[in-house]
């Protein structure tokens, strides 16, 4: 379970996206994980369980203000 989920993170998905893009940004964190895919800038909102089972590790931290 990924308990630090943080806005700006940037996580590398299991599938691809059918853009062709595999990273999303995280742009939201609540009851459910707001997602911007880094190619084609779409967002998705994805319940926490259901985010954890997409990911695949995160590539990158958000950065500390
Ligand atoms: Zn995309």
């Amino acid at each position: 379970m990924i308990t630090d989920i943080a806005v700006g993170d940037v996580y590398r998905m299991r599938r691809q996206h059918p853009c062709g893009g595999w990273e999303w940004t995280v742009y939201r964190v609540g009851a459910d994980i707001g997602i911007e895919c880094r190619t084609c800038h779409r967002r998705v909102m994805l319940d926490r369980r259901r985010f954890e089972s997409r990911a695949r590790n995160r590539i990158m931290r958000a950065e500390d203000p």
